[in-house]
């Protein structure tokens, strides 16, 4: 365990005002096994409580000295308030009405920190907090609550936003006067990336006056994963590959000790560990058939279950004739291929834009053009139906569409006849 108060701090203090100390938590847990002292919530464990009233006795001998004749003299005109103040490095950062708030200040700022259902350990600050009794005049006293907030933020009134559906840090950081760097800086624990609705967002510069480690033990079960064991089957193309038997995860207990600072996981280490079940292995089923003997049904299912002509086969381009069919709908409807093959071109090909080429054999092959996202690879076998491209006007296109083609042996085909 780890005091934060060191004797040269204690003797500075001392010579202020404060003739004794006591560390009441240490004196306390020092009866204490190890297994109690974890379950009593060490967050003040670190700190020193000063005490204005008895006499301080084994730092040296001058406790007997005279209280400053300032403090003597306001004691006796005027009407002061006892309280209680948590100093951080020296500087008296918040007053409490008494004790026992003070003393919840600090628990509660580790519990802000700790993982729910988490065992702490240890408790350090990088620096010295200590709570000091002191008489004062119309002391400025805070709420628990209200302490916490200002140890943990720096500021008085954390101005907080809440993530709406739609919203990205940009745009809260423009709105809130704030540049985008700082947002993110004031919110470390959320991903910039990938806002949730509902993330509470600081609208502020995160200036914390502690920087607490915290070391808890945590118990958890994990998910272990399954291996996949393949079998070759010629009944499948290559690439193609089935489930024959579902892998099952295995599951273990896991006791870890992870170190935070102020929140963030600095280290993890895994102290124990125990299977409570082995996983299972996947058996999958894998093609050995070559693709050069693919040959589509012959039949084609719809590109989009709407089909609207927006351009036909064979309209004038300009001196040339339009190879395809150009089909409209909204971005992002999905197109399927329209039947069994292998995928031969997935990429961005000059007016075409993104386009996917699907080869069925027999020298038939289909183009799917202006694609918005494509989610197939070459070589991937694609049974009819499938989707593996969405509309999008990438390239030459005027407008969202699918610029669908049919080619045999190369030469355009209508696609029409074959829809
Ligand atoms: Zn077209």
């Amino acid at each position: 365990m780890k005091i934060t108060v060191s004797k040269d701090k204690i003797l500075d203090l001392k010579d202020k005002v404060l003739t004794k100390i006591i560390d009441f938590r240490i004196e306390k847990l020092s009866r204490l096994g190890n297994k109690a002292l974890a379950g009593i919530g060490i967050g003040i464990l670190g700190v020193v409580i000063v005490c204005s009233a008895v006499v301080f006795s084994g730092v040296d001998d001058t406790a007997e000295e005279p209280l400053p004749s300032a403090m003597v003299a306001g004691a006796a005109e005027e009407e002061t308030i006892q309280c209680y103040s948590i100093h951080i490095n020296g500087n008296r950062i918040v007053t409490l009405a008494n004790e026992e708030d003070a003393k919840a200040v600090l628990d509660n700022i580790v519990a802000h920190y700790q993982t729910e259902g988490s065992e702490v350990i240890d408790v350090s600050y990088d620096e010295t907090v200590e709570i000091i009794e002191t008489e004062e005049i119309n002391p400025d006293i805070m709420t628990v609550s209200d302490a916490v907030s200002l140890i943990i933020t720096g500021t008085k009134e954390p101005k907080t936003y809440v993530v709406e559906e739609g919203d990205c840090l940009w745009d809260i950081a423009i709105i809130n006067g704030m540049n985008v760097d700082d947002l993110i800086a004031a919110n470390p624990q959320a991903d910039p990336d990938h806002l949730k609705i509902g993330t509470v967002l600081n609208l502020f510069e995160l200036k914390p006056y502690v920087h607490l480690k915290l070391v808890e033990q945590i118990d958890t079960t994990e998910k272990i994963e399954y291996g996949i064991k393949y079998e070759d089957t010629d009944t499948l193309y290559k690439g193609e590959a089935k489930v024959k038997i579902a892998g099952e995860y295995g599951q273990r207990q896991v006791k870890k000790e992870i170190v935070k600072e102020n929140g963030i996981i600095i280290s993890t280490q895994e102290l124990e560990t125990k299977v409570i079940s082995e996983p299972k292995d996947q058996v999958m089923v894998r093609g050995t058939k070559p693709l050069s003997t693919l040959v589509g049904t012959g039949s084609f299912v719809k590109p989009m279950s709407h089909l609207e002509i927006s351009s036909s086969f064979g309209a004038s381009r300009g001196g040339r004739r339009h190879t395809g069919v150009d089909l409209r709908n909204p971005k992002g409807t999905p197109i399927k291929v329209v039947d069994d093959g292998v995928v031969t071109f997935v990429g961005y090909r000059g007016t075409y834009g993104n386009m996917v080429i699907v080869s069925h054999g027999n020298g038939i092959e289909t183009r799917y053009a202006h694609c918005d996202t494509m989610s197939v690879s070459i070589g991937d076998v694609v049974k009819k139906g499938d989707q593996i491209a969405t509309v999008g006007n990438t390239g030459r296109a005027t407008g969202y569409h699918l610029h669908f083609e049919v080619r045999k042996n190369g030469v355009p085909q209508n696609p029409m006849n074959y829809l």
